[in-house]
């Protein structure tokens, strides 16, 4: 039997990373992925296949809605649906054959199956064919990942009914798309086919969209998905079915009334959240613990509650982001090594790749109040920003809340133009506890959309933004 210092079990962006950093530390690294492609969700079907979606719809509606004005006449642009899911596979493609790449570079042996623990250092692994083989382990890391998760009563046929994954890989631009779930799934494929022609329904739960992120960037991501792309929102219905007949759905909830509503569309995009996958893995066989939400129970250096058996990514708690997933595969594995490595939670970005971008870090307004601190608000509007007036991309604003006594940055909110990338100056402001006195003082290049956070840092400090 084969034996290995360390296994990872998912090759998602929490495992492949986890097993390079493994092996640039000198380990002899298994990494056991069920499907024959690299790369998990991430990869396959989220990440990087939406972004890809995301671009070419961006690029369709700017071609349909703002080429003219720019002073470009061409003919009325047509989707060519088959073709941009086709560049989309290309982009997956190419991105995964790089993971190949990586994995062979590290020398990381790959074993293509399903894995379960046999014991606590061996795992069994099925292949596709039946076959199975055993190898033996020091150490494993559990990056098994997620899958969309469903609510009683709806039956995702996968057809009419779909997940995300599907969303992914249409046929057909749909007519009316009703979504469940005013999230960041339900969002960015909403931009996708409202951008190419759909109409968008979203339902949801609860009173706003983007629930966990600050309520000034829910407020304006709503009022400009309304306005650019005829978004309609149901608020605070909790939806109790779908029904499909092949050709129509009619999605039923209540709203805040308990009164029943009822929309019919001709595909309905199921995105309430994902779950923890752990399906046949054998973690009651080896006593690893999950929580009542079946996510992985581990302490704060992601060990399990079982001797050499970490757990990262989507399969714990936390934000279910691939970037999160990554850092802590690096934390896993430098822990691993001997080294003292760190993950600062709160300062993981999270973005929204709608157009404007959302983009957020740190703590939002409503956990300052709850907090009891003491907060400034500093803020600046797209519109008065030149780069955003010369590409167009006027809406939304950069809003930074900084500490009243310190003028520490205790976080930034973002919706406007690029902001997925701008977020990064406050990451690593706020990772070095910058004051937004700190941030005001720096040379910010012109014109770029970044001087819209150095506008905000001197909004916070003592109103003195200079193009407001
Ligand atoms: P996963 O990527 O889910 O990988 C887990 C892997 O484990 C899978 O390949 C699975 O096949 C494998 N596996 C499971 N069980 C076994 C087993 N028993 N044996 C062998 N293999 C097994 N996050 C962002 O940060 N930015 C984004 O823009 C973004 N966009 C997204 C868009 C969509 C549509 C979706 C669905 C998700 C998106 N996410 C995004 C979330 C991101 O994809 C996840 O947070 C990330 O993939 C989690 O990484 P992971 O390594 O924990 O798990
Ligand atoms: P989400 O948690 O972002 O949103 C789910 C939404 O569904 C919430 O607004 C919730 O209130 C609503 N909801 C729940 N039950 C409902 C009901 N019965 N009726 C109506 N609405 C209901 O989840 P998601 O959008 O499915 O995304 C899953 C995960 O994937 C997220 O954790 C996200 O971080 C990750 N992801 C990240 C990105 C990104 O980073 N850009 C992109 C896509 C997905």
């Amino acid at each position: 039997m084969e034996k290995f210092d360390v296994t990872i079990v998912g090759a998602g962006p929490g495992g492949y990373v986890a097993a390079i950093r493994c092996a640039q530390l000198g380990m002899k690294t298994a990494l056991i992925e069920k499907y024959p492609s690299l790369g998990g969700t991430c990869l396959n079907v989220g990440c990087i296949p939406s972004k890809a979606l995301l671009d070419s719809s961006e690029h369709f509606y700017n071609a349909l809605h703002h080429f003219e004005e720019h002073g470009i006449d061409i003919k009325t642009p047509k989707v060519n649906l088959k073709q941009m899911i086709e560049r989309k596979r290309g982009v997956v493609k190419v991105t995964v054959e790089g993971i190949n790449f990586l994995m062979r570079k590290n020398k990381i042996t790959i074993f293509t199956g399903h894995a379960t623990f046999a014991t606590k250092n061996t795992i069994d692994i099925e292949k596709e064919d039946g076959k199975k083989e055993t190898i033996e382990t020091g150490k494993t890391i559990i990056a098994t990942g997620s899958k969309p998760s469903s609510l009683p009563g709806i039956e995702l046929d996968k057809k009419r009914v779909i997940t995300s994954t599907e969303a992914l890989e249409m046929n057909e631009v749909p007519k009316h798309l009703i979504i469940i779930g005013g999230g960041v799934i339900g969002l960015e494929l909403g931009s996708v086919y409202g951008r190419l022609g759909s109409k968008v329904t979203v339902v949801e739960f609860m009173d706003r969209l983007i629930p966990g992120m600050d309520g000034g960037l829910s407020k304006e991501l709503q009022r400009v998905l309304k306005k650019n792309l005829s978004f309609e929102f149901l608020f605070k219905h909790k939806v109790t079915g779908v029904k499909s007949n092949g050709k129509e759905v009619t999605v039923s909830s209540l709203n805040s009334k308990a009164e029943k509503v009822e929309v019919k569309g001709d595909y309905c995009l199921v995105a309430v959240g994902r779950k923890p996958y752990t399906d046949n893995l054998g973690l009651d066989k080896i006593g690893v613990k999950v929580d009542s939400k079946g996510r992985i129970e581990t302490d704060d250096h992601l060990k399990t509650n079982v001797e050499g058996i970490y757990a990262i990514g989507d399969v714990v708690k936390g934000a279910m982001l691939a970037h999160k997933a990554e850092e802590e595969g690096v934390f896993v594995a430098e822990q691993m090594a001997g080294q003292k490595p760190h993950i600062n939670y709160n300062l993981i970005p999270g973005v929204v790749y709608t157009w404007p971008e959302v983009a957020t870090v740190g703590y939002t307004e409503e956990q300052l109040k709850e907090q009891g601190k003491k907060y400034r608000v500093g803020s600046f509007p797209f519109k008065a920003s030149g780069r955003a007036r010369a590409s167009m991309d006027t809406d939304g604003f950069v809003k930074v809340l900084a500490d009243e006594v310190t003028d520490e940055i205790l976080g930034v909110h973002m919706i406007g133009p690029r902001t997925a990338d701008m977020i990064a100056e406050a990451v690593v402001a706020m990772e070095y506890k910058a004051s937004a006195e700190d941030i005001s003082r720096m040379s910010h290049a012109h014109p770029t959309f970044t001087e819209s956070m150095k506008e905000a840092c001197l909004d916070a400090t003592g109103k003195r933004a200079l193009h407001i």
